[in-house]
């Protein structure tokens, strides 16, 4: 037995994915490594809805998202933040020297096309990081209304956190015009946490050569230049175990149908939505509420922590509010390989313990 998860990564890994990381070693330089890499990036630009290169990196989501504001900000960011991961991206563009400003959100509402628009006509900026699902609040940003105000300012490169997202939702990169799209293994691509997947759009790789420090292990130009010259291999040696795994479970996906996997999450979501506002109160903005996770608050009052102790004695476990949300909200994730069916098997256990909580 182990727990069910329905926390917001890592999520649940089905056995048979599993199992493909206990798969043979073989050389990171020889013919079967570049076949593999060719494998799954043909398969990823699939699911990510984009013709760019795609990259992986043997770091969790955070090394991409700090390789691409360093390696690509040539003048300065303005990083929009709607919660913990977007302030993220603002913490790693100061570590690194990168000149940036935040645009901050009141938590719970989204980055509207209005605010891009009047930062972006400043002229200051020549990148700009929006959180395409913010997994503190619950809430995704309108990506589609974005793009039609970022058409203005061609000049400016779009890097996307969809690291709670990618493979949940529908992410037209390249129609929305993304540079740099960043995902990780562990949500809802459900693969053990180890790795970093990124589409890197050519423009972008070329912005990035104005950069003069741009790190070596996370520059996005280091790591393309070995997929592009060295036959789809890495400068440093790749978690393999996570590419076996990858390949196997990015099949599983193409063979469920995108489309009825983003049907089959938007159900969870819809329903669990509900739920929420029979027995809690939704967080976020009802219209801008994730599709992947619901963020919920805590109107009663309840230990969340005993909440979760209880849960856990029935083998499942939920989060509990992000930061400074913790215990004022908790957050069930829908994601991955979960189904209506888990979703109801969790709500049903919450309605149970809550008569039996202090
Ligand atoms: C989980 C998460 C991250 C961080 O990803 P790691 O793989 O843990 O580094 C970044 N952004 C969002 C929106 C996330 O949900």
């Amino acid at each position: 037995m182990h727990k069910k998860l329905f926390i917001p990564g890592p999520t649940e890994v089905a056995p048979d994915v599993l199992a493909k990381m206990a798969t043979p070693m073989i050389g990171h330089r020889s013919k079967e490594a570049s076949t593999l890499q060719h494998e799954i990036s043909d398969k990823l630009r699939r699911v990510m809805h984009t013709q760019n290169p795609v990259i992986l990196s043997t770091s969790s989501g955070s090394g991409l998202m700090e390789g691409s504001i360093r390696s690509l900000t040539a003048k300065r960011a303005i990083v929009f933040s709607v919660g913990a991961f977007g302030n993220r991206w603002f913490k790693m563009a100061e570590a690194n020297n990168v000149p940036a400003d935040k645009h901050e959100a009141e938590w719970g509402h989204p980055t509207t096309p209005e605010i891009v628009d009047k930062y972006l006509a400043t002229g200051k900026y020549d990148v700009m990081t929006i959180t395409h699902n913010e997994t503190s609040t619950g809430i995704m940003n309108p990506v589609e209304e974005i793009a039609e105000v970022k058409k203005k300012y061609p000049d400016v490169l779009w890097l996307l956190d969809a690291v709670s997202s990618m493979a949940g939702a529908k992410i037209e990169v390249d129609k929305l015009g993304v540079d740099v799209c960043i995902t990780s293994t562990q949500k809802a691509l459900a693969l053990p946490p180890g790795m970093a997947i990124a589409s890197v759009s050519p423009r972008a790789l070329e912005h990035g050569k104005q950069v003069k420090f741009r790190g070596w292990y996370l520059d996005l130009l280091e790591i393309y230049k070995y997929v592009e010259t060295k036959d789809y291999q890495y400068s440093a040696t790749p978690s393999l175990s996570h590419m076996f795994a990858m390949n196997y479970q990015l099949d599983r996906i193409l063979a469920e149908g995108l489309e009825n996997r983003y049907e089959r999450h938007l159900a969870m979501a819809r329903y669990t939505r509900e739920w929420a506002k029979q027995h809690f109160a939704l967080f976020p903005e009802e219209k801008h509420a994730s599709v992947t996770l619901t963020t919920i608050t805590n109107t009663k009052g309840i230990s969340i922590k005993g909440l979760n102790d209880a849960l856990g004695k029935l083998w499942m476990q939920i989060s509990n509010g992000y930061g400074d949300l913790k215990e004022k909200t908790f957050r069930i994730a829908h994601m991955g390989e979960l189904t209506m069916e888990d979703v109801k098997e969790v709500t049903a256990a919450i309605e149970k313990i809550l008569p039996t909580l202090k």
